[in-house]
């Protein structure tokens, strides 16, 4: 599944302090099924890596 929303709404994970229902530990990329540095979409809440995100922003450039 792939996000339409990169580039203005997506947020890398915050602390897991600030997200009581889930920990980024439980997040993982719907993409590749990375959980290392899970980025968030604040639109659809879909998770990415940050691999991912860094290889669609390229593309937009
Ligand atoms: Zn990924
Ligand atoms: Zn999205």
């Amino acid at each position: 599944m792939e996000c339409p929303h990169l580039g203005s709404s997506v947020c890398i994970a915050p602390d897991s302090a600030k997200f009581p229902q889930g920990s980024p530990s439980s997040w993982c990329c719907s993409v590749c099924r990375s959980n290392k540095s899970p980025w968030v979409c604040l639109t659809c809440s879909s998770v990415h890596c940050g691999r991912w995100v860094l290889s669609i922003s390229l593309k937009n450039v």
